[in-house]
């Protein structure tokens, strides 16, 4: 029997260029290859793995519901659903919830939500959706249409038609846009993850959101990233004192199983009706009740460290030698350096610490309770990688 890495080079459609490494094992930040080297871990799955792998009070929550019942489907009720949906909405403000399995599948539900209050609210031609240049939205066909960055496009065309670029700031363009073309929402990061970890400024997120207000138009809210607890607080919108109309969510909402979420306040709640969307997967009670226990734990004492080690990141690596500047918020980072961020990336893999790219920038995303002593040895570590690349 061959390396199990020349069955996947061999057979897994080869729509990813990985890393020369297979993590089979770890214990929240620390994970371990096949051959028991370890590493910190400082992207969490891609955010995904909120308290790290193979966390116990995650475990307990999927073991519990895998004993009762893995899937009934949305025919019938189940309690994790209903009791994650209470959660979400009391914690958030929302009124409603949609569970699906991705963020590509939460922003499509937001999008065709958008389209049919455009429709009902404005009138039918009231369809078209303003995005942000450089952002990241999901790889369907819609969402890849809503993800602003032409080398996403090509090959791909035709996309689903009625989303408007803008450049984030250009608060009259955006004005123009919506109004000559007939809209029902525009929809951002707050904080654009793949596009680099740049974070939209307060002024302009507050501004866009009166234009909403004064243009009537849904504010959509991608928090597929930078909700959960990543970036200090439970999602992002309440940093820029806004409240969104619809919120989407998904990589760390379940620790580290399949699970996205739409949520749905005040004017743009209940907007769709029995018939309209589903999903056969969405909602399953083994990804509700580990959802469930993830947001549980994601209180002020947590939330309040999150914060804590970000400030010290940002303070360690701010001015250290060959970095340029350090962005984002909370525990989704992105340090750009004067060196090639990829070569830094392989560097720090060899030492033992995994953090990945966002175009030019080194992106940190470690677990949301990654210990103290594993957060000071990878970012040291980090430090001398990029040292030895100048
Ligand atoms: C990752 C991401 C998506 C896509 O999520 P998938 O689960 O890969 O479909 C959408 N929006 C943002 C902001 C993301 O970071």
């Amino acid at each position: 029997m061959r390396d199990f890495k020349y069955y996947d080079d061999l057979y897994v459609e080869n729509t990813y260029s990985r890393f020369d490494l297979s993590l089979v094992r770890g214990k929240g930040s620390y994970v371990y290859d096949e051959n028991g080297k370890e590493y910190i871990d400082f992207n969490s799955g891609i955010a995904v793995n909120t308290f790290g792998v193979s966390d116990d009070g995650w475990k307990f929550a999927v073991e519990k519901q895998i004993n009762l019942i893995q899937h009934s489907s949305n025919l019938y009720y189940t309690e994790p659903c209903a009791l994650l949906a209470k959660t979400l909405c009391e914690r958030t403000g929302a009124k409603k919830v949609f569970f699906s399995n991705s963020g590509a599948e939460a922003n499509e539900c937001a999008i065709k939500t958008a389209r049919l209050w455009g429709e009902i609210n404005k009138g039918k031609d009231n369809y078209g959706i303003v995005v942000f240049k450089n952002g990241f939205h999901g790889r369907t066909v819609t969402t890849l249409a809503a993800t602003a960055q032409e080398s996403f496009h090509r090959h791909f065309y035709p996309f689903t038609e009625g989303f408007y670029y803008a450049d984030a700031g250009d608060i009259a363009g955006i004005k123009k846009l919506v109004k000559e073309n007939g809209c029902a929402a525009v929809m951002l990061e707050f904080i654009q993850g793949e596009g680099g970890v740049v974070p939209m400024d307060k002024g302009f997120v507050k501004d866009l959101k009166s234009l909403c207000e004064e243009e009537n138009i849904l504010f959509i809210a991608d928090e597929v990233q930078t909700g959960n607890g990543r970036t200090g607080t439970l999602y992002a919108f309440s940093q820029f004192g806004i409240v969104p109309d619809i919120m989407t969510t998904a990589k760390g909402l379940a620790g580290g199983l399949p699970l996205g979420a739409t949520l749905f306040f005040g004017k743009a709640a209940g907007t769709l009706k029995a018939g309209l969307h589903g999903s056969t997967f969405g909602g399953n009670p083994v990804c509700c009740a580990a959802a469930l226990s993830v947001i549980d734990r994601i209180d002020d004492a947590l939330l309040k460290e999150v914060r804590e080690k970000s400030e010290y990141i940002v303070k360690e690596l701010s001015g250290a030698k060959g970095v340029v500047s350090v962005s984002g918020m909370g525990l989704m980072l992105g340090v750009e350096t004067t060196c090639d961020a990829g070569k830094v990336i392989n560097t720090c893999v060899g030492k033992g610490v995994l953090p990945i790219k966002a175009k030019n920038k080194i992106r940190l995303l470690p677990a949301l309770n990654i210990p103290w002593d594993a957060l000071e040895k990878g970012v040291s570590a980090i430090k001398e990688a990029i040292e030895e690349n100048l």
